[in-house]
């Protein structure tokens, strides 16, 4: 009987447990994905995420049929769908890659049990994680709360099995009916706001390999003293494909590892790549054991933290209009094309928990809506990190200064002209704080403080300081 191999978040043919097992069986195999927003614990999808995942579907459909395969695309919850795709191609066993999180855990669960009712066998293999994270939590049941030793606990473990290769040929199940992609309704029709991600990324595992090769030969040597500025592609912008299952964190480590060996200059800017996608892994270990992740403070003391709701704040921190040029041409970015700099990241969310006091919530659920890397460990845990209520995190009383970070990581000022135009004829000197320019320097660069540009929406030192006192409050009442 045939194989169903159930493609859930590893939008590959490479490195794909399930499929090659499945290919390497005899058996005859259907390739399928169902789009399944409705099952308990799924975290629906945002908008950007959304527009990627149905250009990863179009690359993973158009290299399936290069290997005379078609994917078959339905929609609901994957029990159901899953249980009649089974039944129509009479087909012996699902397998599909573990996703090593509590939602789709037991959306897999309900699977293997709606299967097992029709006598379908159910096959699960690892993937997506370097070490299953079951391996490391402790014996009081808890995982690991400090980003060192767990990075090194699995550099001392891991040695992750070689990736594997594409399945040279599927014997395939043709003659199942699909949805086209289109009819998942995942990309904006009107107003298409997704002009600039079109522009900006090409989904698909190609792609995916294609962006590591060119990292690894033109940037990875300059990785670690470059890697914070936003003005320059000195990172290898891997995230969404990384996201989306479209290249293993395996296929990384090796390919990395081998560069590394073959340059040894490389070797350090290697290690320091390695170890950010320590943090995914770090990331996704934290949701593995904290499945509220999004919604709970890691730190219970954080509960009773005075935010403010201001919803006109909140607007125009989304929309780049807080008047701090780093930020606005973060949140213009992201707007844009999906995406921002990691540190810009920091210093954008820094300002909104900190200067704004807005409830990191808020800002998470923002970034989940517009990046196309939203990533349900990694987004969570690095807003809880900004934040000061997470595992491991920066202490809440280290504000970040806009200016500072500004003048620091986009020193001439290229990012900030690039994404806040309206600014782009000020001088490098000025252009992170126009509000120090006199009238005349602002005249000269076309600048009307408070009209064409806003004056910012909080006095750093003010912002700073009551963001102290509303952390000192949270402390008296521990
Ligand atoms: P590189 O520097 O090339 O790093 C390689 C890979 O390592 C990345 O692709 C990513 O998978 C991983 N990585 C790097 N930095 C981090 C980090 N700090 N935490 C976790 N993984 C990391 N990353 C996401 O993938 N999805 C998110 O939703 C997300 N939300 C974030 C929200 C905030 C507030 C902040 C401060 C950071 C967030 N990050 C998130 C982490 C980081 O900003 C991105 O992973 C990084 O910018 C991606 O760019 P890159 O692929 O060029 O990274």
């Amino acid at each position: 009987n045939p194989i169903i191999v159930w493609f859930r978040e590893s939008l590959r043919l490479s490195d794909h447990p399930a499929l090659y097992t499945a290919a390497m069986s005899g058996s005859r195999v259907t390739c399928s994905f169902v789009y399944d927003q409705e099952s308990p614990g799924i975290r629906p999808l945002g908008g950007a995420t959304q527009w990627w995942l149905a250009q990863s579907l179009r690359a993973l459909r158009a290299e399936l049929e290069a290997l005379g395969a078609d994917l078959v695309i339905r929609r609901g919850p994957a029990a159901k769908v899953l249980g009649e795709l089974a039944r129509e191609i009479k087909a012996g066993a699902v397998y599909w890659n573990d996703v090593a999180q509590a939602g789709p855990r037991a959306v897999a669960a309900d699977v293997e049990a709606a299967l097992g009712d029709i006598g379908v066998a159910s096959r699960v293999f690892a993937d997506d994680l370097l070490v299953d994270p079951a391996e490391l939590r402790g014996k009081d049941g808890r995982g690991p709360r400090v980003f060192t030793p767990f990075w090194k606990r699995v550099l001392a473990l891991v040695d992750p099995p070689k990736p594997l290769p594409t399945p040279a040929r599927l014997a395939c199940v043709t003659g199942a009916s699909s949805l086209a992609i289109e009819a998942l309704g995942l990309e904006p029709t009107k107003p298409d706001w997704a002009g600039g991600l079109r522009t900006t990324w090409q989904a698909g595992e190609r792609a995916a390999q294609q962006r590591l090769t060119r990292f690894l030969e033109f940037a990875v040597h300059g990785y670690a003293g470059d890697r914070d500025r936003p003005d320059i592609e000195a990172t290898s912008r891997l995230s969404p494909h990384l996201r989306f299952g479209e290249i293993s964190p395996r296929q990384i480590w090796h390919t990395a590892r081998f560069a590394a060996e073959e340059r040894p200059a490389c070797a350090r800017g290697i290690d320091k790549f390695l170890s950010e996608l320590g943090w995914r892994e770090f990331s996704r270990h934290l949701l593995y054991n904290n499945p509220d992740l999004a919604t709970r403070n890691l730190q219970p003391s954080f509960d009773a933290f005075p935010w403010t709701k201001d919803d006109a704040a909140l607007a125009a921190w989304q929309r780049g209009q807080t008047g701090y040029p780093i930020v606005d041409a973060g949140m213009r970015e992201l707007w844009h094309t999906g995406s921002m700099h990691n540190r810009v990241r920091m210093v954008a969310a820094s300002l909104l928990v900190k200067h704004l006091l807005i409830d990191w919530r808020a800002g998470e659920q923002w970034f989940w809506d517009t990046l196309v890397d939203a990533d349900p460990g990694s987004n969570p845990a690095s807003w809880q990190w900004v934040a000061g209520s997470g595992a491991d995190a920066a202490p809440y009383f280290r504000v970040f200064n806009p200016v500072l970070q500004g003048e620091k990581f986009d020193a001439n000022g290229a990012y900030v002209r690039r994404w806040v135009p309206e600014l782009a004829r000020l001088p490098a000197g000025l252009i992170h704080q126009p509000w120090a320019a006199k009238p005349l320097e602002l005249a000269e660069a076309g600048v009307a403080l408070g009209r064409s540009y806003p004056s910012p929406i909080v006095e750093h030192k003010h912002g700073r300081a009551r963001a102290l006192a509303a952390y000192a409050s949270l402390r008296t009442s521990d």
